[in-house]
């Protein structure tokens, strides 16, 4: 509060009471400007939240602590004409080193130990069964942005050769070997040992890891997927880890969350689930309010143009 305060002296702050059933007065919501959901999580506070914004007439600007803004919640607030802002890069961090925490979970025999150990099993990996050298190995992140970068720079350190793919051409300061185009994908999968994707879901991506993606990975390759879950073929992608063309997958986000009982997905050896969790990190309000929102109110008062502005 203090902080929102120094940022616009004197604005007026209305705060959802948080309840699930919480509602402010119809003449507090014709005073609503703007609109701030700081991610501040429980059972359907994100309903009440976005009730409350909806029925605010005079909502101007809408800041999300969220990083994708794919759920149609959001195109409701761009469709009236509303600015929408997101704290992408807040949580850019956690999940990069989610997504690293997964890839070391698949490449050094960790799951194998991890089976031994609940029978308390003493049963060494034999040198004949040794896992491939980390070092050396190819890495394609789709995805260049926030996470995508921070996945390829730390991938670097455990010596994986890192190709990003985004729209804009490599910078100086990219921590990757190559900046490729998207649209080559399947030409790229042919020298992927790890596929990272970290891209946003739109109507380019939406299935962009088909079948003949998947395919035309090298056998044993790797999918790790933080970006949403259908931005790939879950269907080509439990064919491919069943008949051991994959070596495994990290994922994160499913086509259909939660990912029901019923899913192969859960039984299938060498894959690492996480609830769409990889972001869990006491770290992100905070960043994502003093990275992202505060200095976009400064910046709405001062009538400039937002960072992470949605267009
Ligand atoms: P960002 O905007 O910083 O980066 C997205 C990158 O994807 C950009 O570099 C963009 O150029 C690139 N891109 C766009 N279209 C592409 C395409 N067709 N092919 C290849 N690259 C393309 O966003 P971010 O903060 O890094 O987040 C990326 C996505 O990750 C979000 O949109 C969201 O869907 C997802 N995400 C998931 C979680 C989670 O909990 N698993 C959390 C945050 C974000």
């Amino acid at each position: 509060r203090a902080a929102i305060e120094t940022a616009w002296p004197g604005i007026e702050l209305l705060v959802l009471p948080a309840d699930p059933a919480g509602r402010l007065p119809a003449e507090a919501l014709e005073r609503v400007d703007f609109a701030y959901f700081s991610g501040d999580v429980y059972p359907d506070y994100s309903r009440s939240f976005f009730a409350a914004a909806q029925g605010a007439p005079n909502l101007r600007w809408l800041h999300t602590f969220n990083a994708g803004v794919d759920n149609p919640v959001f195109r409701r607030f761009l469709d009236r004409g509303v600015v929408l802002s997101t704290s992408s890069g807040s949580t850019a961090q956690p999940i990069a080193q989610s997504v690293i925490g997964g890839m070391l979970l698949l490449a050094r025999p960790f799951l194998r130990w991890a089976a031994a150990q609940r029978r308390r099993a003493w049963e060494p990996v034999p040198a004949s069964e040794a896992p491939a050298d980390l070092a050396g190995q190819r890495m394609t992140v789709v995805g260049l942005g926030a996470i995508g970068t921070e996945v390829a720079r730390l991938a670097r350190a455990f010596g994986l050769a890192v190709t990003g793919v985004r729209r804009s051409p490599r910078r100086e300061d990219d921590p990757v070997e190559r900046v490729e185009p998207p649209g080559r994908l399947e030409e790229l999968a042919r020298e992927t040992d790890w596929l990272v994707l970290a891209c946003p879901l739109t109507e380019e991506t939406r299935g962009l890891v088909s079948e003949r993606v998947l395919r035309a990975l090298p056998r044993g390759a790797y999918v790790l997927n933080v970006a949403r879950g259908e931005v790939v073929d879950e269907a080509a992608l439990i064919a491919a880890l069943r008949d051991g063309h994959l070596g495994g997958a990290y994922l994160d986000v499913f086509a259909t969350e939660p990912l029901p009982p019923e899913s192969p997905l859960w039984e299938l050896p060498n894959v690492v689930i996480s609830p769409h969790n990889s972001a869990v990190a006491a770290g992100n309000e905070r960043r994502a309010t003093e990275g992202y929102f505060l200095p976009n109110l400064a910046r709405m008062r001062r009538g400039e143009r937002l960072v992470n502005e949605v267009r």
